[in-house]
């Protein structure tokens, strides 16, 4: 057995977070280069005592880490909620895709200015730190709100930048693009206050808990892929995509999208209407992506086309040119909402595929362990 830098997973967190972290101050030079080292021994400690790994098992170099530095912060908005989803959806799951996770994996929510969501590796690759960034959370949920309130324009109850007005639609639509703004800006969601009705934000909230469970899904999706082990599911399963980067992802957001499901289900079921819900509700967090992104780039594919490619798998081919003509012509909704008794999904067959892959990650997983 090797030495392991860090002897616990909290310990490892502790790290990721105190590494990203450095509460309201901005960092001179002296202290940037102090911090570089402590990150750089702490990252390749690991390679010093075990000679034989290769740099390549650890995904996240230091000159990564360095990138995603995050220099001024606060305390973590939203970490509460980030950990309850996680747990929630750890309860949910069955054994053998919990146990993947169980001991190994820790979450935390961060005010970071560079990272929307990512996996951290520890030294000796036992541990695994996900981080969601915090404005992100909050942009969901300010966009949520709008998105809402687009739809039942009546349910908004006050708005302080129209304190005596009824807000309209068109109004909406420029709060809409201003969080953009804040947010490409500075990583941070600022904007007017909007207070909707109760029925209207219940509406919001339970959107809101879908897309915040399905960015933790797809964190995990990537450990599920192999991507920390130098495996990889997606290299079979998307052999037509030529980019690898882009097979990560699409696979993280397939086995992210088959957890959501498994943690949503009651009774092994996911009733109609509910599965309405979570598609409306992935459209709106893929327009967000969009919004965020745009293009496709070297690392991310197309929101856009990681939306289709859900919905082809989930729901099935003849829903994906619909949702996709969704965006130039709005009865493609209501041809959605007729044929959403009628879902062709593979998640049945999946789930089983993902429990025999389980057996080859446990495998690689001891191998390297024991190494
Ligand atoms: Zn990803």
């Amino acid at each position: 057995m090797k030495t392991e830098p860090f002897s616990s997973l909290s310990e490892f967190l502790n790290h990721i977070i105190n590494t990203f972290t450095r509460p309201g101050i901005k960092l001179n030079e002296n202290e940037l280069k102090q911090r570089n080292k402590e990150i750089k021994d702490a990252w390749t400690s690991h390679l010093q005592s075990n000679p034989d790994s290769i740099y390549g098992k650890i995904k996240t170099s230091t000159k990564d880490i360095e990138k995603t530095l995050n220099i001024d912060s606060t305390t973590p908005r939203y970490n509460e909620v980030v950990q309850a989803l996680y747990s929630e959806l750890l309860d949910s799951l069955q054994d053998s895709i919990r146990n993947i996770f169980d001991s190994d994996v820790a979450f935390s929510a961060l005010e970071t200015k560079y990272i929307n969501a990512q996996v951290f590796q520890s030294p000796g690759e036992k541990y695994f730190a996900v981080i969601v960034n915090s404005s992100l959370i909050e942009l969901l949920h300010k966009l949520g709100k709008l998105d809402t309130a687009l739809m039942f324009p009546g349910s908004v109850v006050y708005c302080n930048r129209y304190p005596r007005e009824k807000i309209t639609s068109s109004q909406i639509e420029s709060l809409r693009l201003e969080y953009y703004a804040h947010f490409q800006l500075n990583k941070r969601s600022h904007g007017p206050l909007l207070q909707l009705d109760d029925k209207a934000m219940h509406l919001h909230i339970s959107g809101l808990t879908i897309k915040e469970k399905f960015i933790i899904c797809h964190e995990l999706g990537h450990i599920l892929n192999g991507d920390f082990l130098n495996l990889s599911f997606g290299d079979h399963f998307f052999e037509y995509i030529n980019n690898k980067n882009h097979r990560k992802e699409y696979m993280a957001d397939i086995f992210g999208f088959l957890l959501l499901l498994e943690s949503m289900k009651e009774n092994s079921e996911i009733s109609s209407p509910q599965r309405l819900f979570i598609l409306s509700t992935i459209i709106q967090l893929f327009d967000v992506f969009w919004g965020l992104q745009k293009e496709e780039k070297d690392l991310h594919p197309d929101p856009l086309n990681r939306l289709l490619c859900i919905t082809e798998h989930f729901y099935g081919p003849k829903f994906t040119p619909i949702v996709r003509e969704s965006y130039s012509n709005k009865n493609a909704i209501n041809q959605i909402v007729a044929m959403i008794n009628d879902v062709d999904s593979i998640e049945k067959v999946l789930l089983e595929s993902l429990n025999k892959w389980i057996l080859v990650l446990n495998e690689k997983k001891s191998d390297i362990q024991n190494h």
